[in-house]
């Protein structure tokens, strides 16, 4: 995988809808540990919300169109994500 994977795939950035940021739907939220992760980008190219975005190479969850689908948490291959109950 490139180092910089958004420049190099058709990745879209999420934005604002008739119905607000799609954030407010989530029950459930995911939270990476970066000790765990290794960096390889599955969870970004995976996000059906396209709501994983790299800094510094590290994803980063945008909270703020993140559906809490579990998608990344599914296939991250070394169980960097988990899922916490926000309401
Ligand atoms: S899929 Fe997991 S290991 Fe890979 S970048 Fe995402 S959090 Fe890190
Ligand atoms: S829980 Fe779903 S929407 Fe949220 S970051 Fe993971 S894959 Fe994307």
């Amino acid at each position: 995988m490139p180092e910089d994977v958004n420049k190099y795939l058709p990745l879209s950035k999420p934005k604002i809808g008739i119905s607000g940021k799609t954030g407010s739907w989530r029950i459930f939220a995911p939270e990476i540990n970066y000790e765990k992760c290794v960096k390889c980008h599955i969870c970004v190219v995976v996000c059906p919300e396209a709501s994983i975005l790299l800094e510094d190479d590290r994803p980063k969850i945008d909270y703020d169109y993140c559906k809490g689908c579990g998608v990344c948490a599914r296939e991250c291959p070394v169980g960097a994500i988990t899922m916490r109950r926000e309401r």
